[in-house]
């Protein structure tokens, strides 16, 4: 082995568990410890002050300067008290982490004196000059200044020694730059249609917010392996590896034990994770070697998301103190499952009634297939928004890769709602429906609670599924910021309810129908106009590949041409018109994913070289040198006849490995040529295609080779640890 790997197994087979941190008490005893939430504040805030807040945070609506002041020095007392000694203003900028900036509170005061200050300003809002964050052309860089400002809506959280206030991101001219900002806006959008259609069938409904429960799948690998793996460290996954002679085959690992170190690690990042107010509560195997899954219980989408930001960094800062390092890539081994985050989305009343869930009477029925059945025609109606809102270059090696959705996006219902939905098909005129006819639909309706509760059956193909009681978008990479598809649905369902509402009203003012009758007919034409969407059967089957296509559903598998959705007509007007993003900050947005999508596809591409000139070719030609230096020996002391037999097959492997490494070399300079040809293209658009056809497919070409040579060449001489060493966790 290269000296490195030696010592990095060395290091590995050593390996103690590290005691967990986590005290021995009940989590209620420290859950939200370190989030200036309900209890701090009205600990440290004056009455006058603790209203105003609760009213912003529940309204969204800015704070008075007075009262900013107040919360920003009750703030700090709380945080020293807990010995932080910086604030910053976090935020999600568009490259998909989090940014953080951290200042001191100290302030000197002249004759070499400090005093600790934070004030309400610096609270709401500040410039953290992130010239460098991408912004795709709304800022151009003279005028490079953005601004961070509060949230009040997510909570101030301490992390480290710092405290953390979540903001959003603008430019100054009042573009976002960032996930938060569109999310908040799509959630307002959605509170105002969907209240207005709950006031068909509850007066009292006022407010309704989205939930969102996300389940984070992830690798571990042990810190000593990953620090020597150059891909691993600067694109996240290994660009080359021989499958291990054992993988996933077996299934023993889903839901399998967790050995000891492993379980210390996620002791510990959730006890963090529970004093930042983060309710995680499972964790699992997952199907692949060393792959693991954590969920929480579902949150208000905004306070979810930023708790899924939150932890991704919780987790990485936890592993390094267990010698792990986590991989959050949608693909970090080839052959072996990827992992994604399932975004389980659900509408409840701010009286915490679940609008996706069936209800006990035919009436809260009624209002259950309303939301269920607009939800999946507004999917139906933006199909390829939503194929777009997931598209990254890390996620395209998962989608269609008979192990996650596919990249046609579809709705899976179940066989007992859909069956609902077909009798709301059949039964449903166009005229008023008979009292008797009325009573029979809504009988039916009124049994879906008891068929639900012993509804099993459950899709794992589609990439958009009813659970029950919510829906799960499963297409979600791994490390997406759960924001991009949020905002999406988010809109396309409020866009929906109003329309679904004008029609309502249209046919109860005009053809005077009574609600009730209204409501059906406008379902019944939903469900027929929709139905191409529905899906039942095995989403990774070429079967449906076929059928898809024959419906006219579309079936994008890389990201370039996924994202062009962004900026079509229909849904520029989309978010345009619900106030999330105005046509400039669209274009603006769908130029920064394709250049993120070049730029890894690019890192990737030089990587790949570096590893073949550097590490991979060394390696085949030392190995070559050995059998070389054999065969001549052989040739001295043999005879011809001898020699023939005895050299056969190391010449043939010698011819081999040559031929293997000429390939490796050619292809890593040609794959360079089309970089230079990409890079000189005129448009993002052009390049990010570039980049996908051009540049990429030479990756196949490599790794083939790279992956052939590491089965053929000593084991002693191979410098990458391989997957048996990397998936094998003890
Ligand atoms: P699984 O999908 O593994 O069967 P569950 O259905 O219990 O597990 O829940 C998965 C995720 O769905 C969890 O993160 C949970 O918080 C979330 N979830 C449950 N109910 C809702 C809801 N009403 N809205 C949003 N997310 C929900
Ligand atoms: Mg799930």
């Amino acid at each position: 082995m290269s000296t490195r790997r030696i010592l990095a197994m060395q290091e590995v087979v050593n390996r103690v568990p590290v005691e967990p941190i986590q005290p021995k008490k009940q989590v209620s005893e420290y859950f939200g410890a370190n989030v200036f939430g309900i209890d701090a504040m009205r600990e440290y805030l004056s009455e006058e002050g603790f209203t105003s807040v609760t009213e912003a945070m529940e309204k969204g609506v800015s704070l008075d300067r007075k009262i900013a002041d107040q919360v920003a020095a009750c703030m700090k007392a709380w945080a020293q008290a807990k010995g932080v000694t910086h604030y910053t203003h976090w935020f999600q900028p568009l490259t998909g982490t989090t940014a953080e900036k951290h200042d001191g509170f100290f302030e000197p005061i002249g004759g070499g004196r400090a005093i600790e200050r934070f004030s309400g300003s610096q609270l709401v809002q500040q410039e953290p000059d992130a010239s460098s964050f991408p912004n795709g052309g709304v800022r151009s860089t003279f005028e490079a200044r953005g601004y961070t400002a509060w949230d009040p809506t997510s909570p101030a959280f301490i992390w480290g020694n710092t405290l953390c206030i979540p903001t959003i991101f603008v430019s100054y001219t009042g573009e976002a730059l960032d996930f938060k900002t569109p999310l908040l806006k799509s959630l307002s959008a959605l509170d105002k249609a969907a209240t207005e259609v709950c006031q068909y069938f509850d007066k009292n409904v006022t407010k309704v917010i989205g939930t969102l429960g996300w389940e984070q799948e992830y690798f571990l690998i042990d810190a000593a392996l990953y620090n020597i793996r150059y891909d691993l460290q600067q694109t996240g996954r290994t660009l080359f590896g021989h499958a291990s002679a054992k993988g996933q085959q077996l299934e023993d690992h889903y839901w399998g034990s967790i050995p000891d170190r492993v379980l210390a690690f996620m002791k510990d990042f959730e006890y963090e994770s529970h004093l930042l107010g983060i309710p995680v509560r499972t964790r699992h195997n997952e199907v692949a070697p060393a792959q693991f899954e954590c969920a929480p219980v579902f949150e208000e989408i905004n306070i979810a998301v930023d708790h899924n930001q939150l932890l991704m960094d919780v987790m990485q800062k936890v592993a390094m103190r267990h010698n792990f390092r986590v991989l959050l890539h949608e693909k970090p081994y080839a052959g072996v499952n990827g992992s994604g985050k399932h975004n389980n989305w659900s509408l409840a009343t701010s009286a915490g009634k679940n609008l996706l869930s069936p209800g006990k009477t035919p009436k809260t029925n009624l209002q259950f297939l309303t939301f269920f059945i607009n939800t999946i025609k507004a999917v139906y109606e933006h199909a390829d928004l939503m194929r777009a809102c997931i598209a990254s270059a890390n996620n395209d090696h998962r989608l269609g890769a008979n192990e996650a959705p596919p990249a046609i996006m579809s709705v899976f219902l179940g066989e007992q709602l859909n069956k609902v939905l077909d009798e709301i098909e059949k039964s449903v005129g166009d005229k008023k429906m008979s009292p008797e006819e009325k009573t029979a639909l809504k009988l039916s309706i009124g049994k879906i609670p008891d068929i639900l509760l012993d509804n099993t059956d459950r899709n794992r193909t589609s990439p958009f599924a009813f659970t029950g009681n919510k829906f799960e978008f499963r297409a979600v990479g791994s490390t997406a910021n759960c924001a991009g598809a949020m905002t999406v649905l988010n809109a396309i369902v409020a866009e929906q309810l109003i329309a679904f509402k004008n029609e309502v009203d249209t046919l109860m003012t005009k053809k005077q129908l009574e609600k009730d009758d209204a409501i059906f007919q406008v379902l019944k034409r939903y469900i027929i106009e929709s139905k191409k969407i529905r899906f039942e059967g095995n989403g990774y089957g070429d079967e449906w590949k076929a059928e898809a296509k024959k419906r006219g559903l579309s079936n994008i598998p890389t990201t370039p041409g996924a994202l062009e959705a962004f900026v079509t007509k229909k849904s520029m007007n989309l978010f345009e018109n619900l106030n999330i993003l105005n046509h400039r900050e669209q274009e603006s947005r769908y130029e920064i994913y394709l250049e993120t999508y070049t730029k890894k596809i690019q890192i990737e591409s030089r990587i790949i070289a570096d590893m073949v000139n550097n590490q991979i070719a060394p390696a085949a030609i030392a190995y070559q040198k050995v059998l070389v230096d054999n065969i001549n020996g052989l040739k001295n002391i043999l005879s011809a006849a001898d020699f023939k037999k005895a050299a056969e097959t190391q010449i043939e492997l010698v011819k081999e490995l040559s031929e293997r490494t000429n390939i490796i070399i050619k292809a890593a300079e040609e794959m360079r040529e089309e970089r230079k040809k990409a890079n000189n293209l005129d448009t993002a658009k052009k390049q990010a295609h570039a980049y996908c056809d051009k540049v990429k497919p030479h990756f196949e070409t490599i790794r083939y080779q790279v992956d052939k040579l590491e089965f053929i060449i000593d084991d002693a001489v191979w410098p990458l640890p391989k997957y048996r060493e990397m998936l094998y966790l003890r």
